[in-house]
């Protein structure tokens, strides 16, 4: 099989191989070409434009909340949530429940409501939600799929049921990682935006239906508002990040200053120890980008990191060279025989579902095209940087 040697971005160490991400003729990615036109952002203008926002949807005599902001209990919530207190609004936080929470994933979200804030925790059908942990995990390659969904599709649902108009979001991904531009510099959140950026991997909602059991009224949760019930309460969101400057490590300083608990070491395939840390399937989940784009979570952090001056490049692919990619044996002290027992699957066919989402050009294999694996079950890249003649 041919092989495919993987070209890098030139300043950060983000491979082409991400959807959506391109590299322009001097070798540098979009993220970071998206992140140097943060120097022209006129960011006094832009929190004028935000208070603006929040003053017109600021409930005048306090017989409904402000907004409704999504909280995991992450380092983001906390930022997203004690700004929003500082700016004198009266948030209803709204969490849908990840597929595997954590234990320190569920001291974050009680220090999240000490902040002083109302709180909703909706909890999809756990039964359900496992068959579809596994369904998503053979056939797109994704055990977070329904997570991905309901944290978009919950809030929402809050925001029309409560009649909430403004939903404050976090980051846009498309932003800091790398998208198409216009998608990038959007500051709203929308269900286009979602079906597009959501992270479904074409697998609809819909089609779930009458496979493993599952029913219609199993995915009430799954499904997002229509767009007369969203006309009606004229629901809008907007991303934070937009208005105020981003940086994750930056939130998890300050989030850690109001009682936000990080991990006693890097999270397993991380960089760091401040972040997704309320899912115990995240190690999954990010194994399967690396089996299939040659890049797992110690990547994205890596750039986050160089972008911002705070890791050098040489660094960065150290780092990401030890860490990331590595077979998820456990992920937050969680063993992958406890994750994988709640989904119903063996080790064994693990396994094979790993095979077969593995994009083989990207990896070591022997004169027969099997992958080669060392004893703990890891693959090997064909490049980890550009090559010398390039
Ligand atoms: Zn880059």
């Amino acid at each position: 099989m041919g092989k495919y040697k993987i070209r890098y971005c030139r300043r950060c160490v983000m491979p082409d191989t991400k959807p959506d991400l391109h590299l322009d003729e001097e070798g540098i990615c979009n993220a970071c070409r998206s992140y140097e036109n943060r120097e022209q952002v006129e960011w006094d203008q832009r929190k004028q434009d935000l208070l603006a926002i929040l003053n017109r949807y600021h409930s005048k005599n306090g017989s409904n909340y402000d907004c409704v902001v999504p909280v995991s209990g992450g380092k983001d919530s906390h930022f997203q949530v004690i700004r929003m207190l500082e700016l004198g609004m009266n948030p209803l936080c709204v969490t849908s429940t990840t597929d595997k929470l954590t234990e320190i994933g569920r001291r974050n979200i009680e220090n999240l409501k000490r902040q002083g804030v109302d709180y909703i925790e909706v909890t999809t059908n756990p039964v359900a939600r496992r068959r579809i942990n596994r369904l998503a995990l053979t056939q797109v390659g994704d055990i977070s799929w329904p997570e991905h969904v309901t944290i978009f599709t919950i809030p929402v649902r809050i925001a029309v049921q409560m009649k909430v108009p403004l939903i404050v979001w976090g980051e846009n991904s498309q932003n800091e990682y790398g998208g198409p531009a216009a998608a990038a510099d959007n500051n709203t959140l929308t269900r286009r935006w979602l079906e597009e950026f959501g992270g479904l991997l074409g697998l609809r909602v819909s089609d779930l239906v009458g496979q493993e059991g599952i029913l219609e009224q199993h995915l009430i949760q799954y499904t997002y508002p229509s767009d007369e019930a969203l006309a009606q309460v004229g629901v809008t969101g907007i991303f934070l990040g937009y208005y105020l400057p981003w940086d994750g490590y930056g939130n998890a300083l300050f989030s850690q200053a109001h009682g936000f608990e990080t991990y006693h070491q890097p999270v397993e395939g991380s960089l760091v120890n401040y972040e997704n840390l309320d899912n115990a399937q995240t190690g999954i989940h990010d194994y399967f980008k690396f089996l299939k784009y040659g890049f797992g979570r110690a990547t994205d952090l890596a750039c986050l990191h160089v972008r911002r001056g705070r890791l050098s490049r040489a660094d960065a692919l150290m780092l990401v060279k030890r860490l990331d990619g590595k077979f998820p044996w456990a992920y937050l002290g969680v063993t992958i025989e406890e994750i994988l027992a709640e989904i119903n699957m063996t080790l064994d066919e693990f396994v094979q579902v790993c095979d077969r989402f593995t994009n083989k050009k990207l990896f070591v294999c022997d004169a027969h095209g099997r992958l080669i694996k060392d004893k703990d079950g890891n693959l090997t890249k064909i490049n980890s940087d550009n090559l010398a003649e390039e």
